[in-house]
Protein backbone atom coordinates (compact mmCIF):
# COMPACT_ATOMS: atom_id res chain seq x y z
CA UNK A 1 0.00 0.00 0.00
CA UNK A 2 1.41 3.58 -1.09
CA UNK A 3 2.55 6.06 1.48
CA UNK A 4 1.79 9.57 1.73
CA UNK A 5 4.31 11.68 3.53
CA UNK A 6 3.36 14.63 5.65
CA UNK A 7 6.53 17.42 5.91
CA UNK A 8 7.29 20.46 8.18
CA UNK A 9 7.35 23.34 6.04
CA UNK A 10 10.20 24.73 8.31
CA UNK A 11 12.37 21.92 7.55
CA UNK A 12 11.23 19.57 5.30
CA UNK A 13 11.60 17.12 7.53
CA UNK A 14 9.03 14.06 7.33
CA UNK A 15 6.59 14.57 10.35
CA UNK A 16 4.52 11.27 9.42
CA UNK A 17 2.75 9.22 7.00
CA UNK A 18 -0.78 7.90 5.91
CA UNK A 19 -1.97 4.89 3.57
CA UNK A 20 -2.68 6.50 -0.01
CA UNK A 21 -6.54 5.47 -0.70
CA UNK A 22 -6.74 4.28 -4.03
CA UNK A 23 -8.90 4.47 -6.73
CA UNK A 24 -10.03 0.56 -6.29
CA UNK A 25 -10.79 1.96 -2.44
CA UNK A 26 -13.10 4.25 -3.26
CA UNK A 27 -16.13 2.01 -4.18
CA UNK A 28 -16.12 -0.34 -1.03
CA UNK A 29 -15.99 3.34 1.03
CA UNK A 30 -19.20 4.55 -0.90
CA UNK A 31 -20.80 1.74 -0.10
CA UNK A 32 -20.06 1.63 3.65
CA UNK A 33 -20.91 5.17 3.65
CA UNK A 34 -24.77 4.64 2.07
CA UNK A 35 -25.26 2.18 4.51
CA UNK A 36 -24.23 4.24 7.63
CA UNK A 37 -26.41 6.83 5.93
CA UNK A 38 -29.79 5.13 5.77
CA UNK A 39 -30.10 4.85 9.95
CA UNK A 40 -28.12 8.69 10.30
CA UNK A 41 -31.49 9.92 8.09
CA UNK A 42 -33.57 8.63 9.69
CA UNK A 43 -32.92 10.29 13.30
CA UNK A 44 -34.48 13.80 14.15
CA UNK A 45 -32.59 17.34 13.82
CA UNK A 46 -31.98 17.37 17.47
CA UNK A 47 -30.99 13.56 17.73
CA UNK A 48 -28.07 14.01 15.35
CA UNK A 49 -27.11 17.54 16.50
CA UNK A 50 -27.04 15.52 20.10
CA UNK A 51 -24.32 13.42 18.47
CA UNK A 52 -22.34 15.47 16.79
CA UNK A 53 -22.05 18.30 19.86
CA UNK A 54 -20.62 14.56 21.81
CA UNK A 55 -18.40 13.94 19.04
CA UNK A 56 -17.04 16.97 19.45
CA UNK A 57 -16.64 17.10 22.95
CA UNK A 58 -14.29 14.33 22.56
CA UNK A 59 -12.08 17.05 20.46
CA UNK A 60 -11.52 18.94 23.49
CA UNK A 61 -8.45 17.11 24.46
CA UNK A 62 -6.94 17.13 21.24
CA UNK A 63 -6.96 21.05 20.75
CA UNK A 64 -3.02 21.26 21.67
CA UNK A 65 -2.46 18.45 19.81
CA UNK A 66 -4.71 19.57 16.88
CA UNK A 67 -3.17 22.82 16.86
CA UNK A 68 0.80 21.84 16.79
CA UNK A 69 -0.05 19.11 13.71
CA UNK A 70 -1.59 22.73 12.09
CA UNK A 71 1.61 24.41 12.57
CA UNK A 72 3.74 21.31 11.77
CA UNK A 73 1.95 20.67 9.09
CA UNK A 74 1.12 23.80 7.07
CA UNK A 75 3.81 26.10 9.20
CA UNK A 76 0.94 28.37 10.49
CA UNK A 77 2.24 29.91 13.76
CA UNK A 78 1.03 28.38 16.63
CA UNK A 79 -1.29 31.44 18.11
CA UNK A 80 -3.20 31.54 14.67
CA UNK A 81 -3.13 27.25 14.65
CA UNK A 82 -4.52 27.42 18.10
CA UNK A 83 -6.93 29.25 17.07
CA UNK A 84 -7.95 27.80 14.44
CA UNK A 85 -8.39 24.31 16.24
CA UNK A 86 -10.15 26.31 19.08
CA UNK A 87 -12.79 27.53 16.82
CA UNK A 88 -13.85 24.09 15.18
CA UNK A 89 -13.83 22.68 18.36
CA UNK A 90 -16.59 25.26 19.40
CA UNK A 91 -17.98 25.48 16.54
CA UNK A 92 -20.41 22.38 17.02
CA UNK A 93 -22.11 24.28 19.78
CA UNK A 94 -23.54 26.89 17.79
CA UNK A 95 -23.56 25.39 14.45
CA UNK A 96 -25.47 22.83 14.93
CA UNK A 97 -28.12 24.29 16.56
CA UNK A 98 -28.51 27.07 13.70
CA UNK A 99 -28.56 24.30 11.20
CA UNK A 100 -31.13 22.17 12.86
CA UNK A 101 -32.69 25.99 12.64
CA UNK A 102 -32.44 26.21 9.12
CA UNK A 103 -33.37 22.54 7.93
CA UNK A 104 -36.58 22.39 10.00
CA UNK A 105 -39.78 21.54 7.99
CA UNK A 106 -41.78 24.31 7.02
CA UNK A 107 -45.36 24.59 6.37
CA UNK A 108 -46.97 25.75 3.13
CA UNK A 109 -50.35 26.19 4.66
CA UNK A 110 -53.02 24.04 4.89
CA UNK A 111 -51.89 22.09 2.04
CA UNK A 112 -48.43 20.82 2.23
CA UNK A 113 -44.93 21.26 3.60
CA UNK A 114 -41.71 22.35 2.36
CA UNK A 115 -38.92 19.84 3.63
CA UNK A 116 -35.04 19.17 3.56
CA UNK A 117 -34.04 16.04 3.19
CA UNK A 118 -30.94 14.86 3.13
CA UNK A 119 -29.13 14.41 -0.41
CA UNK A 120 -26.88 11.05 0.25
CA UNK A 121 -23.27 10.73 0.63
CA UNK A 122 -21.11 14.08 0.20
CA UNK A 123 -17.21 14.41 -0.45
CA UNK A 124 -15.58 17.31 1.63
CA UNK A 125 -12.56 18.18 -0.37
CA UNK A 126 -10.66 21.04 1.40
CA UNK A 127 -7.36 22.66 1.24
CA UNK A 128 -4.50 23.32 3.34
CA UNK A 129 -4.47 26.95 4.34
CA UNK A 130 -7.22 26.60 7.21
CA UNK A 131 -6.93 22.34 7.01
CA UNK A 132 -8.97 22.30 10.24
CA UNK A 133 -11.80 24.69 9.56
CA UNK A 134 -12.45 24.67 5.81
CA UNK A 135 -13.13 20.82 6.46
CA UNK A 136 -15.04 21.36 9.22
CA UNK A 137 -17.25 24.61 7.92
CA UNK A 138 -18.67 21.75 5.10
CA UNK A 139 -18.56 18.43 7.26
CA UNK A 140 -20.80 19.52 9.66
CA UNK A 141 -23.45 21.23 7.80
CA UNK A 142 -23.48 18.01 5.80
CA UNK A 143 -23.72 15.67 8.61
CA UNK A 144 -26.43 17.64 9.94
CA UNK A 145 -28.41 17.60 7.01
CA UNK A 146 -28.57 13.64 7.44
CA UNK A 147 -25.94 12.58 4.41
CA UNK A 148 -22.68 10.58 5.58
CA UNK A 149 -19.15 12.34 4.63
CA UNK A 150 -16.31 11.25 2.89
CA UNK A 151 -13.21 13.90 3.48
CA UNK A 152 -10.55 14.27 0.92
CA UNK A 153 -8.59 16.97 2.78
CA UNK A 154 -5.45 18.17 1.21
CA UNK A 155 -2.19 15.70 0.45
CA UNK A 156 0.04 18.45 2.60
CA UNK A 157 -2.03 18.54 5.65
CA UNK A 158 -3.09 14.66 6.09
CA UNK A 159 -2.22 14.21 9.77
CA UNK A 160 -3.90 17.05 11.31
CA UNK A 161 -7.25 15.86 9.20
CA UNK A 162 -6.95 12.19 10.61
CA UNK A 163 -6.17 13.24 13.55
CA UNK A 164 -9.73 14.92 13.68
CA UNK A 165 -11.52 12.65 11.88
CA UNK A 166 -10.22 9.96 14.46
CA UNK A 167 -11.50 11.75 16.97
CA UNK A 168 -15.25 12.41 16.20
CA UNK A 169 -15.05 8.94 15.08
CA UNK A 170 -15.29 8.05 18.67
CA UNK A 171 -18.55 9.01 18.64
CA UNK A 172 -20.10 8.64 15.71
CA UNK A 173 -21.69 5.72 13.77
CA UNK A 174 -18.95 3.49 12.06
CA UNK A 175 -18.93 4.59 7.99
CA UNK A 176 -20.55 7.89 8.85
CA UNK A 177 -17.47 9.87 8.57
CA UNK A 178 -14.90 8.62 6.32
CA UNK A 179 -11.26 9.82 5.22
CA UNK A 180 -9.61 9.16 1.41
CA UNK A 181 -6.19 10.50 1.64
CA UNK A 182 -3.91 11.42 -1.41
CA UNK A 183 -3.66 13.88 -3.81
CA UNK A 184 -5.98 14.93 -6.90
CA UNK A 185 -6.05 10.97 -8.76
CA UNK A 186 -7.74 10.56 -5.12
CA UNK A 187 -10.19 13.38 -5.20
CA UNK A 188 -10.44 12.39 -8.83
CA UNK A 189 -11.50 9.02 -8.25
CA UNK A 190 -13.83 10.49 -5.44
CA UNK A 191 -15.91 12.61 -7.66
CA UNK A 192 -16.40 10.62 -9.92
CA UNK A 193 -17.44 7.37 -7.39
CA UNK A 194 -21.63 6.91 -7.30
CA UNK A 195 -21.83 10.12 -4.59
CA UNK A 196 -24.50 12.72 -4.35
CA UNK A 197 -22.54 16.19 -3.51
CA UNK A 198 -19.08 17.65 -3.77
CA UNK A 199 -18.40 20.44 -1.32
CA UNK A 200 -15.05 21.90 -2.77
CA UNK A 201 -12.63 24.42 -1.21
CA UNK A 202 -9.88 25.18 -3.34
CA UNK A 203 -8.69 26.88 -5.86
CA UNK A 204 -10.27 27.64 -9.58
CA UNK A 205 -8.35 25.38 -11.53
CA UNK A 206 -9.22 22.49 -9.42
CA UNK A 207 -12.88 24.10 -9.38
CA UNK A 208 -13.14 23.34 -12.80
CA UNK A 209 -11.75 19.81 -13.06
CA UNK A 210 -14.30 18.92 -10.23
CA UNK A 211 -17.23 20.89 -11.72
CA UNK A 212 -16.47 18.94 -15.34
CA UNK A 213 -15.67 15.52 -13.79
CA UNK A 214 -19.15 16.26 -11.75
CA UNK A 215 -21.06 16.70 -15.08
CA UNK A 216 -22.20 13.02 -15.96
CA UNK A 217 -24.06 12.73 -12.57
CA UNK A 218 -25.32 16.11 -12.21
CA UNK A 219 -23.97 16.01 -9.02
CA UNK A 220 -24.87 18.50 -6.41
CA UNK A 221 -22.05 21.31 -6.28
CA UNK A 222 -20.74 23.54 -3.44
CA UNK A 223 -17.78 25.79 -4.70
CA UNK A 224 -15.73 27.92 -2.39
CA UNK A 225 -12.74 29.11 -4.71
CA UNK A 226 -9.82 31.46 -4.99
CA UNK A 227 -9.68 35.00 -4.30
CA UNK A 228 -8.31 38.14 -5.44
CA UNK A 229 -10.09 41.05 -3.08
CA UNK A 230 -9.21 44.35 -3.59
CA UNK A 231 -9.06 47.47 -1.45
CA UNK A 232 -9.94 50.94 -2.31
CA UNK A 233 -8.56 53.34 -0.09
CA UNK A 234 -10.62 56.82 -0.43
CA UNK A 235 -9.45 60.38 0.35
CA UNK A 236 -11.40 60.57 3.58
CA UNK A 237 -10.84 57.09 5.02
CA UNK A 238 -9.35 56.98 8.45
CA UNK A 239 -5.56 56.61 6.92
CA UNK A 240 -4.15 54.80 10.34
CA UNK A 241 -7.15 52.54 10.48
CA UNK A 242 -6.90 51.33 7.17
CA UNK A 243 -2.95 51.09 7.00
CA UNK A 244 -3.38 48.57 10.00
CA UNK A 245 -6.27 46.71 8.27
CA UNK A 246 -3.81 46.58 4.84
CA UNK A 247 -1.10 45.29 6.35
CA UNK A 248 -3.08 43.15 8.76
CA UNK A 249 -5.08 41.25 5.47
CA UNK A 250 -2.27 41.11 3.36
CA UNK A 251 -0.16 39.35 5.83
CA UNK A 252 -3.13 37.05 7.61
CA UNK A 253 -1.33 33.51 7.37
CA UNK A 254 1.66 34.66 5.97
CA UNK A 255 -0.73 35.72 3.01
CA UNK A 256 -2.29 32.08 2.44
CA UNK A 257 -5.68 33.08 2.76
CA UNK A 258 -8.76 33.51 0.66
CA UNK A 259 -9.93 36.95 1.56
CA UNK A 260 -6.60 38.39 2.40
CA UNK A 261 -6.16 41.90 0.70
CA UNK A 262 -4.28 41.24 -2.56
CA UNK A 263 -4.37 44.55 -4.39
CA UNK A 264 -4.73 48.24 -2.94
CA UNK A 265 -6.22 51.44 -4.58
CA UNK A 266 -5.36 54.61 -2.71
CA UNK A 267 -6.50 57.84 -3.67
CA UNK A 268 -3.49 59.98 -4.71
CA UNK A 269 -3.75 62.34 -2.43
CA UNK A 270 -3.17 60.76 0.56
CA UNK A 271 -1.08 57.69 -1.10
CA UNK A 272 2.59 58.83 0.66
CA UNK A 273 0.68 59.01 3.99
CA UNK A 274 -0.89 56.13 3.65
CA UNK A 275 2.01 54.29 2.51
CA UNK A 276 4.48 55.31 5.16
CA UNK A 277 1.76 54.12 7.52
CA UNK A 278 1.58 50.88 5.82
CA UNK A 279 5.25 50.66 6.37
CA UNK A 280 5.20 51.48 9.60
CA UNK A 281 2.96 48.50 10.63
CA UNK A 282 4.66 46.16 8.03
CA UNK A 283 8.16 46.54 9.62
CA UNK A 284 6.47 45.01 13.13
CA UNK A 285 5.93 41.76 11.89
CA UNK A 286 8.12 38.78 13.40
CA UNK A 287 8.90 35.86 10.57
CA UNK A 288 10.17 33.21 11.84
CA UNK A 289 9.21 28.97 12.84
CA UNK A 290 6.31 28.44 13.92
CA UNK A 291 6.33 27.74 17.48
CA UNK A 292 9.20 30.93 18.54
CA UNK A 293 7.29 33.38 20.49
CA UNK A 294 6.31 36.37 18.65
CA UNK A 295 5.99 35.03 15.16
CA UNK A 296 3.60 36.18 13.85
CA UNK A 297 4.84 35.12 9.75
CA UNK A 298 5.69 31.58 9.14
CA UNK A 299 7.24 29.54 6.62
CA UNK A 300 5.55 29.28 2.95
CA UNK A 301 2.97 26.24 3.27
CA UNK A 302 5.71 24.49 0.83
CA UNK A 303 8.67 25.86 -1.75
CA UNK A 304 6.14 25.65 -4.50
CA UNK A 305 3.80 28.06 -3.23
CA UNK A 306 7.67 30.02 -2.30
CA UNK A 307 8.66 29.68 -5.63
CA UNK A 308 5.07 30.86 -6.99
CA UNK A 309 5.32 34.27 -4.56
CA UNK A 310 9.00 34.72 -6.12
CA UNK A 311 7.77 34.52 -9.73
CA UNK A 312 5.06 36.92 -9.27
CA UNK A 313 7.17 39.12 -7.04
CA UNK A 314 10.02 39.19 -9.79
CA UNK A 315 7.23 40.19 -12.78
CA UNK A 316 6.53 42.86 -10.69
CA UNK A 317 9.67 44.22 -10.42
CA UNK A 318 9.80 43.61 -14.25
CA UNK A 319 6.94 45.60 -15.34
CA UNK A 320 8.03 48.57 -12.58
CA UNK A 321 7.04 47.94 -9.43
CA UNK A 322 8.82 49.55 -6.59
CA UNK A 323 9.93 47.78 -3.71
CA UNK A 324 9.17 49.88 -0.30
CA UNK A 325 9.82 46.84 1.43
CA UNK A 326 11.68 43.61 1.28
CA UNK A 327 12.45 42.21 -2.25
CA UNK A 328 11.84 39.42 -4.85
CA UNK A 329 14.31 37.07 -3.75
CA UNK A 330 13.71 35.16 -0.50
CA UNK A 331 15.43 31.82 0.37
CA UNK A 332 13.18 28.75 1.53
CA UNK A 333 11.17 28.80 3.34
CA UNK A 334 10.31 32.41 4.07
CA UNK A 335 8.82 35.14 2.55
CA UNK A 336 9.79 38.38 4.65
CA UNK A 337 7.07 41.35 4.27
CA UNK A 338 6.91 43.12 1.31
CA UNK A 339 5.55 46.30 0.34
CA UNK A 340 5.93 47.44 -3.02
CA UNK A 341 3.78 50.72 -4.99
CA UNK A 342 3.00 51.07 -8.55
CA UNK A 343 1.29 47.81 -8.74
CA UNK A 344 -0.50 47.69 -12.35
CA UNK A 345 -2.44 45.69 -14.69
CA UNK A 346 0.38 43.85 -16.33
CA UNK A 347 1.40 42.72 -13.44
CA UNK A 348 0.84 39.06 -12.32
CA UNK A 349 0.06 40.33 -8.50
CA UNK A 350 -3.00 42.20 -9.99
CA UNK A 351 -4.23 39.31 -12.20
CA UNK A 352 -3.63 36.28 -9.85
CA UNK A 353 -4.34 35.21 -6.38
CA UNK A 354 -1.10 35.96 -4.08
CA UNK A 355 -0.51 33.40 -1.66
CA UNK A 356 2.36 35.38 0.22
CA UNK A 357 2.73 38.30 2.98
CA UNK A 358 2.72 41.20 0.50
CA UNK A 359 1.08 44.61 -0.20
CA UNK A 360 0.56 45.67 -3.20
CA UNK A 361 -0.41 49.24 -3.55
CA UNK A 362 -1.64 51.26 -6.75
CA UNK A 363 -2.42 54.84 -6.71
CA UNK A 364 -6.16 56.24 -8.25
CA UNK A 365 -6.98 59.69 -9.43
CA UNK A 366 -10.95 59.42 -9.63
CA UNK A 367 -12.53 56.77 -7.65
CA UNK A 368 -14.88 55.63 -10.99
CA UNK A 369 -10.80 54.64 -12.21
CA UNK A 370 -10.25 51.93 -8.78
CA UNK A 371 -13.93 50.74 -8.94
CA UNK A 372 -13.31 49.71 -12.41
CA UNK A 373 -10.25 48.12 -11.79
CA UNK A 374 -11.16 46.64 -8.61
CA UNK A 375 -14.29 44.85 -10.48
CA UNK A 376 -11.76 43.83 -13.73
CA UNK A 377 -10.98 40.48 -12.11
CA UNK A 378 -12.27 36.80 -13.01
CA UNK A 379 -12.37 36.64 -9.31
CA UNK A 380 -15.14 38.14 -6.36
CA UNK A 381 -14.91 36.38 -3.55
CA UNK A 382 -14.07 39.73 -1.20
CA UNK A 383 -13.73 43.32 -1.53
CA UNK A 384 -12.92 46.17 1.04
CA UNK A 385 -13.70 49.73 0.97
CA UNK A 386 -12.16 52.47 3.40
CA UNK A 387 -13.65 55.77 3.42
CA UNK A 388 -15.97 58.60 4.68
CA UNK A 389 -19.86 58.48 3.96
CA UNK A 390 -19.32 57.80 0.19
CA UNK A 391 -17.62 54.62 1.16
CA UNK A 392 -21.59 52.95 0.75
CA UNK A 393 -21.90 53.94 -2.57
CA UNK A 394 -18.66 52.51 -3.87
CA UNK A 395 -19.55 49.72 -1.69
CA UNK A 396 -22.58 48.81 -3.82
CA UNK A 397 -20.83 49.15 -6.58
CA UNK A 398 -18.15 46.43 -6.23
CA UNK A 399 -18.60 42.93 -8.06
CA UNK A 400 -18.12 40.74 -5.24
CA UNK A 401 -19.79 38.49 -2.72
CA UNK A 402 -18.64 39.95 0.64
CA UNK A 403 -17.92 43.21 0.73
CA UNK A 404 -16.53 44.94 4.12
CA UNK A 405 -16.97 48.91 4.71
CA UNK A 406 -14.61 50.59 7.00
CA UNK A 407 -13.57 46.46 8.36
CA UNK A 408 -13.20 43.03 6.87
CA UNK A 409 -15.32 41.15 5.11
CA UNK A 410 -18.17 39.31 7.21
CA UNK A 411 -19.33 36.12 6.49
CA UNK A 412 -19.77 32.40 8.19
CA UNK A 413 -21.37 31.97 11.50
CA UNK A 414 -25.19 33.48 10.77
CA UNK A 415 -23.88 35.12 7.77
CA UNK A 416 -22.82 33.57 4.34
CA UNK A 417 -19.72 32.84 3.26
CA UNK A 418 -19.84 33.39 -0.61
CA UNK A 419 -18.39 34.40 -3.60
CA UNK A 420 -19.42 35.94 -7.19
CA UNK A 421 -17.79 35.47 -10.67
CA UNK A 422 -14.98 32.65 -10.51
CA UNK A 423 -14.67 32.21 -6.68
CA UNK A 424 -17.44 29.83 -6.69
CA UNK A 425 -21.10 29.38 -6.64
CA UNK A 426 -23.04 27.79 -3.48
CA UNK A 427 -21.95 28.70 0.12
CA UNK A 428 -22.13 27.81 3.16
CA UNK A 429 -23.08 29.82 6.43
CA UNK A 430 -26.65 31.24 7.09
CA UNK A 431 -29.96 29.54 6.36
CA UNK A 432 -29.62 29.84 2.85
CA UNK A 433 -25.92 28.20 2.87
CA UNK A 434 -27.08 25.67 5.43
CA UNK A 435 -29.97 24.13 3.41
CA UNK A 436 -27.68 23.94 0.11
CA UNK A 437 -26.22 20.59 1.66
CA UNK A 438 -30.38 19.16 1.81
CA UNK A 439 -32.82 18.36 -1.00
CA UNK A 440 -35.46 20.32 -1.30
CA UNK A 441 -39.07 18.61 -0.73
CA UNK A 442 -42.65 19.49 -1.37
CA UNK A 443 -45.26 17.79 0.11
CA UNK A 444 -49.18 18.80 -1.44
CA UNK A 445 -52.33 17.83 -0.99
P1 LIG B 1 -6.13 23.07 -4.56
O1 LIG B 1 -7.27 23.40 -5.46
O2 LIG B 1 -4.82 22.79 -5.16
O3 LIG B 1 -6.48 21.78 -3.68
C1 LIG B 1 -7.63 21.73 -2.85
C2 LIG B 1 -8.06 20.29 -2.68
O4 LIG B 1 -8.54 19.79 -3.92
C3 LIG B 1 -6.93 19.34 -2.25
O5 LIG B 1 -7.47 18.40 -1.35
C4 LIG B 1 -6.53 18.69 -3.57
O6 LIG B 1 -5.95 17.42 -3.43
C5 LIG B 1 -7.89 18.57 -4.26
N1 LIG B 1 -7.86 18.51 -5.72
C6 LIG B 1 -7.02 19.16 -6.57
N2 LIG B 1 -7.35 18.89 -7.85
C7 LIG B 1 -8.42 18.05 -7.81
C8 LIG B 1 -9.22 17.41 -8.81
N3 LIG B 1 -8.97 17.57 -10.12
N4 LIG B 1 -10.25 16.63 -8.43
C9 LIG B 1 -10.52 16.47 -7.09
N5 LIG B 1 -9.78 17.03 -6.11
C10 LIG B 1 -8.75 17.82 -6.46
O7 LIG B 1 -6.05 24.26 -3.50
P2 LIG B 1 -4.99 24.46 -2.31
O8 LIG B 1 -3.68 24.88 -2.89
O9 LIG B 1 -5.04 23.30 -1.39
O10 LIG B 1 -5.68 25.68 -1.53
C11 LIG B 1 -5.51 27.02 -1.87
C12 LIG B 1 -6.70 27.53 -2.66
O11 LIG B 1 -7.90 27.38 -1.90
C13 LIG B 1 -6.61 29.02 -2.94
O12 LIG B 1 -7.03 29.28 -4.25
C14 LIG B 1 -7.56 29.62 -1.92
O13 LIG B 1 -8.04 30.90 -2.26
C15 LIG B 1 -8.64 28.60 -1.92
N6 LIG B 1 -9.47 28.73 -0.72
C16 LIG B 1 -10.74 29.23 -0.86
C17 LIG B 1 -11.52 29.42 0.28
C18 LIG B 1 -12.94 29.96 0.19
O14 LIG B 1 -13.63 29.93 1.21
N7 LIG B 1 -13.38 30.46 -0.93
C19 LIG B 1 -11.01 29.09 1.53
C20 LIG B 1 -9.70 28.59 1.63
C21 LIG B 1 -8.95 28.40 0.48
Amino acid sequence: MSRLSSYDPYNQEVIGDVAITEAADIAPMVARARLAQAPWAALSLAARQQQLTLAYQQLVPLQDQLARLISREMGKDLRRANYEAGGTLQSAAYFTEEIAAALAPESLGRNGELQYRPLGVVAVISPWNYPLAMANNLLVPALMAGNSVILKPSEQTPLVAEAFVNGLNQVLPPGLLQIAHGDETTGQALVEADINMIAFTGSIEAGKHIMANAASGLKRLVMELGGNDPMIVMADANLDAAARFAVASSFENAGQMCTSTERIYVDARIAAEFESKVLAYARQYQVGPWDQARVNIGPLANPAQHQQVLRQLQDARAKGARFLLGSDDYPLPFIQPTVISGLSREMLLEQDETFGPVVAIAHFERIEQAIQRANDSRYGLGAVVFGGAAANQVAQQLEAGMIGINQGVGGAGDAPWVGAKQSGFGFHGSAAGHRQFAQVRVISG
